[in-house]
């Protein structure tokens, strides 16, 4: 390690002095009454999977996944006039109403926990400790834009001089089409859902085509604590039909939008090309997100948090590494570690307790990665590549994809996001300042982790790098709401960050109120 430092021309005194990051103390307080998505104990389980197995395990028996009726989308105007006509009296409703029904939500969800956790099991293919960290961040959103809304919607005077009285306040926008992805068909659904109504708006709900039944779950949720069926109709469908029709449809005041950048930019000009009113667009895409690692980062590290990011929920997260840019001088250490630590993961039914990495979700998907892992079986370096399709074939699983890793070329070499458990390895030399730039140019601004020991270092990459999530010396998947709030720039969308303070202002239009006293 000393010589390490020596190469990098740093004095002692730049090193950060708390190289392993702690995990959490699960018994310490987080702001507000938050869950917190992640809550391991000191071996790594999940603190509700491994409490509350038997219950989880119940549930799982004895749920079938409920059939959704799917929309018509030829009703799709019918359906917005009845979110404007119930947009009358919703955003009449004061704050206080509407946020106590999202804390009713919540505590509903929070109640059926083990059900929740089995739907996603069942409908998405979650593994539980990913289901369990779900619900929970479905129910700190519902809480966490509870309290926001009740924070920003009070109206605010403002300066003005005498002879006048000047307010400010937020109003809501009208009716909001709500598209949501299968990735997070709980908790992104619930987030944005949530946002909408509590700022005043109603919603127009159009979840992913693949797991519609567990959002529909999360609206009977919603309707029994109080929200109308008008200011919230679940619209299931393929978002070719039911969501391009919802979007085209006369008298939508806002659309917020989580999956790919290409589909967001369908909705963008879908909604230029619109007569009327210019309506706003929240869009959270892809990435194609990086780790840049230095020589003086720790290997142990540095391989815990690669394999979490990279692997966990199949990588099937938009948060999730893709691209790892290793110091040349400990790559093969480094590399080593991800190697063994990859081979220990075990790929298979999300059901059982000790599977880490479930099937992908969908046979489209499971093509989409598994040519591009063929072909990289030709063109890069193999450095992770299990004979899982054969095996889990044999075990029945469909859509099995175990993790992989390759060395490939360049960074420039990245061209589309892959959304599944594949890793691509760059090795570096010279000024990290430069690999920044080479990721930069990529277009994508999500997430990146930057692992070095220079804390002077880790601020400069971290200032230079335009992403919306850095993280430093730790895993860069599972932002927590209220903690970290989450989303990029760029190709990886338009912002404002879900779970942070400025998200639900996105949901508003302001009004500034002068009185002549
Ligand atoms: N918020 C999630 C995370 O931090 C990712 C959300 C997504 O994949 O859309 O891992």
């Amino acid at each position: 390690f000393v010589h390490q430092l020596a190469d990098e021309s740093v004095g002692m005194e730049e090193l950060l002095i708390s190289p392993l990051r702690l995990e959490p103390d699960p018994s310490l307080p987080l702001p507000l009454e938050l869950f917190g998505s992640e809550r391991k104990n000191s071996a790594g389980l999940d603190l509700t999977v491994a409490t509350m197995r038997a219950p989880l395990l119940a549930a799982y028996q004895s749920t079938p996944v409920p059939p959704v009726a799917e929309f018509d989308a030829k009703n799709a105007a019918a359906a917005l006039a009845a979110s404007a006509s119930s947009y009358q009296m919703w955003s009449k409703t004061p704050v206080e109403q509407r946020a106590a029904a999202l804390r009713a939500t919540a505590d509903a969800m929070e109640a059926q926990l083990p059900y929740f956790c089995a739907l996603l099991v069942k409908e998405a293919f979650k593994t539980w400790g990913d289901a369990v960290s779900e619900v929970r961040e479905a129910v700190d959103f519902l809480r966490y834009y509870a309290n926001e809304a009740q924070r920003i919607m009070a109206p605010v005077a403002m300066p003005g001089p005498t002879g006048e009285s000047n307010e400010l306040r937020l109003i809501a926008r009208g009716p909001w089409v709500c598209i949501s992805p299968w990735n997070f068909p709980l908790a992104i659904f619930a987030g944005q859902v949530a946002a909408a109504l509590v700022t005043g708006n109603t919603v127009l709900a159009k979840p992913a085509e693949q797991t519609p039944a567990v959002a529909a779950e999360a609206v009977k949720l919603f309707h029994a604590a109080g929200v109308p069926e008008g200011a919230l109709q679940l619209l299931h469908g393929p978002g070719e039909t039911v969501g391009a029709a919802l979007v085209a449809a006369p008298g939508v005041a806002g659309v917020v939008f989580t999956g790919s950048t290409q589909v967001a930019k369908i909705i963008n000009r879908a909604l230029a090309a619109k007569d009327g009113p210019i309506v706003p667009l929240i869009a959270e895409t892809g990435g194609i997100n990086a780790m840049v690692v230095d020589s003086t980062a720790l290997p142990e590290q540095v391989s815990d948090a690669v394999v979490q990011s990279a692997f966990r929920s199949a990588g099937q997260r938009c948060s999730a590494l893709r691209l790892l840019c290793v110091h040349s001088e400990i790559a093969d250490h480094v590399i080593a570690m991800i190697q063994g630590a990859a081979q220990e993961l075990v790929a298979g039914d999300p059901a059982l307790l000790a599977t880490d990495v479930g099937p992908v979700i969908d046979a489209e998907a499971y093509q989409g990665i598994n040519g591009h892992i063929q072909r990289l079986k030709s063109e890069a370096k193999v450095l992770v590549a299990p004979a899982d399709t054969a095996q889990s074939a044999s075990k029945g699983i469909a859509n099995l994809i175990a993790p992989h890793a390759f060395e490939v070329g360049s960074i420039a070499d990245m061209r589309n996001e892959i959304f599944g458990p594949v890793l691509h390895i760059v090795r570096w030399n010279g000024d990290p300042a430069d690999v920044i730039a080479q990721i930069n140019a990529l277009g994508y601004g999500l997430t990146i982790g930057i692992q070095t020991r220079i804390d002077s270092r880790a601020q400069a990459l971290a200032r230079a790098a335009h992403v919306g999530n850095v993280y430093i010396n730790r895993n860069q998947i599972g932002a927590v709401v209220g903690v970290q709030p989450f989303g990029g720039e760029g190709l990886s969308g338009t912002g404002p960050k879900a779970g942070g303070p400025h998200y639900l202002y996105r949901f508003c239009a302001e009004q500034t109120i002068t009185v002549n006293t």
